[in-house]
């Protein structure tokens, strides 16, 4: 007979998934990507993620060189938006209004660490 030893932690459930958005916890920062577009984190800045149309829209809006002030591409329609949503979603887990990549690259077990930082 064969024996297989499995460690007790090993049985744990998997941990639910949390939508823990960095930007509005000031664990990220905003970032300017190779195309001097204002990015409120790098984490978006994939051809994969940037397929979604919100943050498509939020980052083609958010050329540097066709605004004068940081401040106002932040104070955007678009960014006012994004951080409406996201904020909204954070304290009620709800992401259903939340652009998927940020649902996805927000809610990472790898990203539990920072969110501990
Ligand atoms: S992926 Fe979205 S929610 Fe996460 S830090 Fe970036 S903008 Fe914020």
């Amino acid at each position: 007979m064969n024996y297989c030893l499995v460690k007790r932690t090993d049985w744990g459930l998997p941990l639910q998934k949390v939508f823990k958005p960095l930007c509005i916890a000031n664990k990220t920062d905003m970032a300017v990507n190779n195309r001097n577009q204002l990015m409120p984190c790098c984490y978006i800045d994939t051809p994969h993620y940037l397929e979604d149309s919100t943050l498509k829209k939020l980052v083609e809006s958010s050329d540097i060189s066709k605004h004068k002030s940081l401040e106002d591409i932040i104070n955007s329609k678009e960014w006012v938006e994004l951080y409406r949503v996201v904020h909204e979603a954070s304290d009620t887990q709800d992401t259903k209004n939340v652009p998927w990549p940020c649902v996805d690259a927000c809610s990472q077990e790898h990203r539990r660490a920072e969110w501990q930082k």
